[in-house]
């Protein structure tokens, strides 16, 4: 029976039959071919990074791609996960909370991605359960074998029906063996089984450890990796392996034989300074091109597409890696020992760090014990200072004495979301005379609540799903440093993840104390936007919302942007102008770094 036919046959439920594999409407079977990969021996290999990557090759070559993101967790969403354990929650315009990788996604591609581009078993097995209440299954016993794979493939190919996407990436979190991931790896042996040949790619992402005492690769984890996944009935494809230094032919031949997959389709990958040249390592080893051939879309290529979108990126890679000048920018926080938490910004400030052509050292300084006596001392050797996001009580004192710091001595200065609500906070005591002014969320007692719950958020309680999240509009105020960071634009789109903001009814005093609220909800008096004058300050700046989620390689994220801008100017002004730029790239960039070779 051919692809098409078996799917046709597969549309149904039914009692009669073992298969349960209903196709979203609209489904073009054939259209849409998919990439999975597999974690095997361990996880954090960067599996994210490889998969956009590979991702990005594609869509460089012309093609329309479509990441989603399988987690086995059974959270709904990334929410009310811990960023200490998980790195930051990321948030998608349509207001989906997720995990990280889903911003690697969007930096590597520069697509705007939604909740189509993301599931974990929480989801499936809610749509599963849900069926059942509604009588859905027509009687029989609802199993993990087809009703619950079933869901992931509907998934998968609601992505494809969504996206009209010529590839969809799967990634399958977790390693092989895993209980909560297993029935999402049956799931993608099934798709293979019903699309068809040539639909699907299987690639397994490996280690190959090199004990130091031995000092030689030993390929015996990786086989057993693999075998994991030969098991559960997935012959891979391609076989990527990570390791410390280049794997050896020697130890790829012997992977090879176990494996049954051709050595041209193994790839050796190790660590690298930058995640962004990834891409093209996976090109120059022709990662990209056995991908093509084995979906058989090489018609669909166009290779004047690629020459161009890979000058552009080289351009950007080398901006990167020969910098002119180095800032400092301290990061203020109380989660500063877990970058992770703080990806993204990380990100927006290598990216702007490369538009100016200055290399950015990130300094952390934990705020725990800052006060206005040491404020000034432990801001000294910064060119310009970030208050990031954040939760809670702890920190927040010393995060005000810095920006009181900042604001008077003139450090450049950006404060996201807390940051923003902190700066409102330190200005409404320290200038307009509210003394003990703060957030309902430090001090539910403070008499002067100028930063407070959202009207609409009081009714609900609970933890999940209480915030204002996902892409709001914005509209700016004309002659602002707002207007001229957009580029006079009326109005910009930002993202937000908050349940507090300024009360309204301090606006009108903050704004007399000098304070210009340059950027507002349409619908509500949401403000989302603060700044101080030029005339008065080089750039202190805050928004309510989370700008590093916007932040791309090459369009960095205007207030990122004017941040590096102005902290330049102040390095110049404060003489650190020839300050050499140091060897090591930013943690963002070396985050799971991977590199590759043929
Ligand atoms: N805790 C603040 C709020 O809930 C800020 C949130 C944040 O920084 N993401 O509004």
């Amino acid at each position: 029976m051919n692809s098409e036919k078996l799917l046709a046959s597969l549309s149904y439920a039914s009692d009669e039959t073992e298969f349960y594999a209903p196709m979203p409407a609209g489904y073009k079977p054939g259209k849409t071919k998919y990439v999975f990969v597999f974690g095997t021996v361990m996880s954090g290999l960067g599996k994210g990074i490889f998969s956009s990557s590979l991702a990005k090759c594609l869509k460089n070559k012309g093609l329309t791609v479509a990441p989603i993101k399988l987690e086995g967790y059974l959270n709904v969403d990334s929410g009310t996960l811990n960023p200490y354990r998980h790195g930051e929650v990321y948030v998608l315009d349509d207001g989906m909370e997720t995990d990280m990788d889903l911003g690697t996604y969007e930096r590597m591609l520069d697509q705007d991605l939604s909740r189509v581009n993301f599931a974990t078993s929480g989801q499936v097995f809610t749509r599963v359960l849900e069926k059942e209440r509604r009588g859905s299954y027509l009687g029989r016993d609802v199993q993990m074998i087809p009703h619950v794979t079933g869901e992931v493939k509907i998934k998968l190919r609601e992505l494809a029906v969504a996206s009209d996407a010529d590839v969809v990436f799967v990634e399958i979190g977790g390693t092989v063996g895993d209980v909560e991931n297993a029935y999402y790896i049956e799931a993608a042996r099934e798709m293979a089984f019903e699309e068809g040949a040539n639909s699907c790619a299987f690639v397994a992402l490996t280690y190959i450890i090199s004990p130091p005492k031995l000092g030689e690769q030993k390929s015996k984890a990786a086989q057993l990796g693999i075998r994991g996944l030969l098991a559960v009935g997935i012959q891979p494809h391609i076989i990527a392996c990570r390791a410390s230094e280049p794997a050896s032919r020697k130890v790829m031949e012997k992977l090879a034989l176990y494996s049954n997959v051709p050595i041209d389709r193994l790839f050796s990958m190790h660590d690298c300074d930058s995640i962004y040249v990834i891409p093209d390592m996976l090109r120059g080893a022709g990662m990209d091109d056995a991908v093509i051939d084995i979906l058989g879309i090489r018609d669909r290529v166009h290779p004047e597409n690629e020459t161009r979108a890979r000058e552009a990126w080289t351009g950007f890679i080398q901006r990167l890696r020969t910098p002119t000048r180095e800032i400092r920018i301290g990061m203020i926080g109380k989660y500063t020992s877990v970058r992770d938490s703080y990806a993204s910004i990380l990100h927006a400030l290598e990216h702007a760090g490369a538009a100016v052509e200055a290399r950015i050292q990130v300094v952390w300084i934990d705020s725990t014990d800052i006060t206005d006596a040491t404020a000034a001392k432990a801001l000294a050797e910064v060119d310009g200072i970030i208050v990031p996001g954040g939760f809670g009580v702890r920190g927040t004192e010393g995060k005000i004495a810095c920006i009181k710091c900042a604001r008077e001595s003139g450090i450049p200065y950006l404060g996201i979301c807390y940051g923003f609500q902190m700066a409102v906070i330190e200005f409404a005591r320290n200038v307009c005379g509210l003394t003990d002014a703060n957030s309902t969320e430090i001090d539910p007692d403070t008499p002067h609540p100028v930063i407070d719950i959202l009207p609409e958020q009081k009714q609900i309680e609970g933890l999940g799903g209480n915030m204002r999240l996902g892409g709001r509009d914005v509209l700016i105020k004309p002659g602002t440093l707002a207007a001229e960071l957009f580029n006079n634009a009326p109005e910009t789109r930002l993202r937000f993840r908050h349940r507090y903001e300024v009360d309204p009814q301090y606006i009108e005093r903050l704004e007399k104390g000098g304070m210009i609220f340059s950027g507002k909800a349409p619908d509500y008096p949401i403000m989302q936007i603060l700044e101080l004058p030029t005339s008065k300050h080089l750039f202190f700046f805050g928004t309510q919302a989370h700008p590093e989620m916007q932040s791309r390689p090459l369009r960095p994220q205007p207030m990122f942007h004017g941040l590096a801008r102005a902290a330049l100017v102040y390095a110049d002004r404060h003489g650190r102008s020839q300050r050499p730029t140091s060897p090591a790239a930013t943690a963002a960039a070396a985050t799971n770094a991977t590199a590759m070779q043929a």
